[in-house]
């Protein structure tokens, strides 16, 4: 498992090129924004491990190339060279824009480890009139600041220590840095809400501990329960994903949604 304090997240990238593991348009399948049809630039590498992690394929940092869409929603891609100029991307994400397309989606992999790049590719987003949406791990404070100015809505999870993230000795200041994240997206204007995935083995007093200073910020939480992927064989009870949602709000969450990941029950990418 990688230790936070040892992952070098900034200057992995310069500010005009960086690493792209695919971009494509399809609808967003979790959180507050499920069902909207967005663009998505999904940045390649993660300095996590989560259990249940489905897109281990764009892990790798520096990925030799990454695929495009052909046509929106085609599901049918070409491929090009890494790195990719910042002005290339945005020209991808233009001809994959629709009417119908709410947002562009900056996911991964984790979009903080692409540094500048992320910073240049969010702000020529929101130059073109296009509003952005991040979906993070919030293991970066220093990055989500740099690029808040540029994002529109952020998804920021929380790592609970079932989901083995990162080592058991280390989540403490994962969680503190992911709390870090959110007051300064929400101190920067960004509208914000929090995802945590649920297992099996969720306990009731990870979710106590973790909604009693989630509370202070007054943002919206999604219990999202766990669709079955690489180490995870099975999805919770509904009963026991009800339970939580109790838990989390008799610990001063105020507004709690259930939400499954509505991409995997329809089967689109
Ligand atoms: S943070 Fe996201 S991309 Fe990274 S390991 Fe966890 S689920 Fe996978």
């Amino acid at each position: 498992m990688v230790k936070l304090s040892e992952v070098n997240l900034e200057d992995s990238e310069t500010m005009d090129r960086g690493y792209i593991g695919e971009i494509f348009n399809s609808i967003q399948g979790e959180g507050l924004y499920t069902g909207k049809r967005q663009v998505f630039i999904r940045f390649s590498g993660c300095n996590l491990n989560c259990v249940y992690c489905d897109s281990r394929e764009f892990r790798d940092l520096r990925p030799a190339r990454c695929r495009i869409e052909l046509s929106p929603g085609s599901g049918k891609f070409r491929y090009k060279k890494n790195p990719m100029r910042s002005v290339d991307v945005l020209h991808h994400v233009k001809r994959l824009v629709t009417p119908s397309t709410h947002s562009v989606s900056l996911t991964g992999g984790e979009p903080l480890m692409a540094g500048d790049f992320l910073v240049e590719v969010a702000s020529a987003c929101r130059r073109a009139g296009l509003t952005t949406y991040l979906e993070t791990n919030g293991t970066n404070s220093k990055m989500i600041e740099k690029v808040a100015e540029y994002v529109s809505i952020a998804a920021i999870d929380i790592k609970l220590p079932d989901h083995q993230a990162i080592s058991r000795s280390n989540w403490h200041d994962l969680f503190m840095e992911e709390l870090r994240c959110i007051e300064l997206a929400v101190k920067s204007g960004v509208e914000t809400f929090v995802k945590m995935v649920i297992l099996p083995s969720t306990r009731a007093e990870s979710i106590a501990r973790v909604s009693r200073q989630l509370a202070k910020f007054e943002v919206p939480v999604v219990l999202q329960p766990v669709t079955p992927a690489y180490k995870i064989r099975n999805a919770p009870k509904i009963k026991h994903v009800y339970q939580l949602a109790e838990v989390a709000c008799r610990s001063g969450v105020k507004e709690i949604s259930i939400i499954p990941q509505l991409h995997k029950l329809i089967g689109v990418h």
